[in-house]
């Protein structure tokens, strides 16, 4: 057997993966830069100080550090533009 590499990721496995965050709000929707031209950058908020963590101690994060995202709606703007 020398198909180890193809071999399915475990839970496990994918829980150790580290993932980058935004430590500005927590989002992980990292937009990575070319090294060089620029810092990687937060989409959400566009802050460059980003972390890098296991997704456990992200879950952990997402309860202590950051405002949870999925709780929090940002309040409806008026839209000038839309006929109610
Ligand atoms: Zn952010």
């Amino acid at each position: 057997m020398d198909n180890l590499e193809h071999k399915q990721l475990t839970k496990e496995d994918y829980n150790r993966l580290p993932v980058y965050y935004c430590k500005h709000c927590g989002s992980l929707k990292i937009m990575t830069v070319p090294q060089g031209i620029a810092e990687d950058y937060c989409d959400d908020c566009g802050s460059t100080d980003i972390g890098k963590a296991n997704i456990e101690i992200w879950l952990e994060l997402q309860k202590t550090a950051f405002k949870p995202l999925y709780r929090e709606r940002p309040v409806k703007q008026f839209n000038p533009f839309k006929n109610y």
